[in-house]
């Protein structure tokens, strides 16, 4: 256990599926050499198979105290960097006969190849946004996986890190980890993954990922600290959970599950007794923990509805953005960087 633990809350509400995040954390960290596949920050559309393919059925984490056997996600299941034809389109002269396309024939599987694809059927589809990163988990299995001792969480704020010096590319954390946010480096032969933008908030600036979000949802700050946000969520209204609690790792990343819109009967009227997104699918996700936070949200929106006020809905509005950061709200332009 570290001393103190930094966290991230995301409303799933909110999120707009624009990937914001996901480049603002491409072009700060993973833009080397042997990078090229990696998502620290992905963002999937649910019910999905997500990226890697289908890693809800990987395996790894523990159960009863034991660790669970976990698979190694392949390069093919990340969604590999597709190679594009742009020397052809754009230097051979052929623009006009030629279209870009991705090079060495179709491509079955990419980071959010599933996107907006949803389930349920219509009029009753349904899908929402998942962000995921590392969650900088308080019984990392990826730390207990290392023969190396080359993963460890920092005292100070409980940030996961790869130490790369020790770390050879054994890949035990890869299976280990049940949420599979580990890459492999094969250029340096090293395991890479999400900092939680350490060197930004050791500057007092938020992760990228959360100051980029145009949706204002993710929430980052220290879990003790009750004057932030995060603390507000999760321990005093408990609207925000972990995602797969049951993997045992003890997430520090939070989700406000998604409010649920009431079904449409077949006369074309809402059906009052039966949400839109099976209550199971939200279970199998959050755990009852996730209907009960629902429940919270949404009787707090229906005091808003009827004239009240509501700390948490004003909190999950955020009507000032520095409000959400923990007091990790410097701004990156005014700063030295080294
Ligand atoms: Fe480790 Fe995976 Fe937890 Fe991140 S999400 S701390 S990589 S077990
Ligand atoms: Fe990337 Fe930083 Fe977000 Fe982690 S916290 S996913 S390193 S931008
Ligand atoms: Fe969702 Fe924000 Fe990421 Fe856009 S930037 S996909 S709104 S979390």
């Amino acid at each position: 256990m570290s001393k103190r633990q930094l966290a991230m809350v995301m409303d799933l509400n909110k999120c707009l599926g624009c990937h914001t995040c996901t480049m603002a954390c491409k072009t700060q960290w993973t833009r080397d050499e042997g990078q090229e596949y990696m998502w620290w920050n992905s963002v999937n559309t649910m019910p999905g198979k997500g990226t890697p393919k289908g890693w809800e059925e990987m395996g790894g984490g523990f159960e009863d105290g034991e660790a669970r056997p976990g698979q190694m996600p392949t390069r093919q299941q990340f969604g590999e960097a597709w190679e594009f034809n742009y020397k052809e389109v754009f230097e051979g002269g052929q623009g006009k006969q030629t279209h870009l396309q991705v090079k060495d024939g179709e491509p079955d599987w990419g980071p959010n190849w599933d996107e907006d694809q949803g389930g349920g059927e219509y009029p009753n589809s349904y899908f929402f946004y998942l962000p995921r990163i590392c969650n900088h988990c308080s019984e990392p299995a990826c730390v207990a996986a290392c023969p190396r001792k080359a993963i460890g969480k920092r005292d100070e704020d409980g940030i996961v890190v790869v130490d790369e010096d020790r770390c050879r590319g054994l890949r035990f954390c890869m299976e280990a980890c049940p949420y599979k946010k580990i890459y492999f480096n094969d250029v340096i032969a090293k395991a890479q993954k999400c900092i939680l933008c350490y060197p930004r908030l050791e500057h007092g600036v938020a992760p990228a990922c959360a100051r980029q979000c145009p949706g204002r949802l993710r929430h980052v700050g220290f879990l003790d600290d009750e004057s932030s946000s995060v603390h507000k969520l999760v321990r005093k209204w408990k609207v925000a959970v972990p995602l797969h609690p049951e993997y045992g790792t003890a997430p520090n990343v939070f989700y406000v599950p998604p409010t649920n819109p009431k079904r449409l009967a077949a006369d074309g009227r809402l059906d009052q007794s039966a949400p839109r997104i099976p209550a199971a699918y939200l279970r199998s996700l959050f755990g009852q923990a996730g209907l009960d936070a629902l429940a919270i949200v949404e009787e707090e929106m229906q005091k808003v509805r009827d004239g009240g006020t509501s700390e948490l809905i004003d909190l999950l509005v955020v009507y000032k953005w520095s409000g959400m950061f923990g007091g990790f709200d410097q701004d990156p332009a005014t700063l030295r960087w080294v």
